[in-house]
């Protein structure tokens, strides 16, 4: 399909598979210019404490929270640290995770866990619950992880960011979000997003990174799904789910399942985004209809980084 520009890599011979992207938005240079990482360091980074876990036959659910934690914490990607602001100024984060088993875990709308998705982890792992909306601060602190005050997410050149937004002199639509998948020795797959939201918000507004099947899906057997962009239209699209169907209910591969749904789910909606994908096999697909996409995956020689 025109206009979606995907990446394709061959199963590996070491039996895991890790990729993750940093949003489908591109460069935005009032952070880089700011911030003394670069967003190859941080993508590279990220990349290497997801892999170190599989290399040592850890499970895709270590990987991705490890990959996804790297990503929050440097504040260059809208998630954790470096997350996109609402309209007023404050930051609601939203995180998923979920594990090929069919098991997933999501909170949304929080400030007082410093890596959200850990505190996801956690809801998957010790609630009965799937989505938490705004887990307290004792919460977070009763399930072992690390708090902050809100302040910890206002970064200087975010709240700079949201100026330029509303002066009208940005384009509010930029898609940060950050996600890993992966499958383990063990043909075990598992999806992480996290995200800030978009800039300008509204307070209380959700998108489709904590929505299970939206913005991240993980099946056994069938692939784990990590997407950023316009969230709206990957709620009312269930992208992540309608590319895991289409590979499971088709029959067709990675690739073919994802221009089919960005076909038929995204560009109707004349929305833009990415997705990447790991399948059971270890196949990876990179692709986005935006115009760049922060990406990183081993194509079987090199760490290949998308900027
Ligand atoms: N998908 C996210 C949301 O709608 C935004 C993004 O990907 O940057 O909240």
């Amino acid at each position: 399909m025109s206009g979606v520009q995907l990446y394709e890599v061959a199963p590996a011979s070491t039996g895991w598979a890790l990729v993750l992207h940093g949003g489908a938005g591109g460069r935005v240079e009032e952070l880089s210019l700011e911030e003394a990482g670069t967003y190859s360091e941080g993508l590279t980074a990220a990349y290497q404490a997801g892999a170190a876990v599989l290399a040592a036959g850890g499970s895709a659910l270590d990987a991705v929270c490890a990959t996804v934690e790297r990503l929050e914490d440097d504040p260059l990607f809208n998630a954790g640290r470096g997350a996109a602001l609402t309209s007023e100024g404050t930051a609601e984060l939203d995180a998923c995770v979920m594990t090929g088993d069919g098991r997933a875990g999501a909170i949304a709308a929080s400030q007082f866990a410093r890596n959200p998705v850990h505190a996801a982890r956690k809801v998957l792992e010790e609630t009965p619950a799937v989505l938490l909306i705004a887990p307290t601060a004792g919460r977070i602190a009763d399930w072992g992880l690390r708090t902050v005050t809100p302040d910890h997410f206002t970064t200087p050149a975010r709240q700079q960011q949201l100026r330029r937004v509303q002066e009208g002199l940005l384009a509010g639509s930029r898609h940060g979000t950050v996600g890993a998948v992966a499958v383990d020795v063990h043909g075990r797959v598992a999806a992480a997003t996290s995200t800030g939201g978009m800039v300008n918000q509204s307070e209380g507004r959700v998108g489709d990174t904590p929505v299970v099947g939206a913005g991240t899906y993980a099946r056994d057997g069938v692939g784990a799904i990590s997407c950023t962009g316009e969230g709206e239209a990957f709620i009312q699209g269930v992208v992540a789910h309608d590319v895991a169907a289409r590979v499971r209910y088709l029959g067709v591969g990675l690739a073919e399942a994802i221009t089919g749904t960005v076909a038929a789910e995204l560009a109707p909606r004349g929305a833009t985004g990415g997705l990447i994908a790991v399948g059971a096999d270890g196949a990876i697909v990179v692709a986005h209809n935006s115009p760049a996409m922060f990406a990183a995956y081993h194509d079987g020689e090199r760490l290949v980084v998308h900027t």
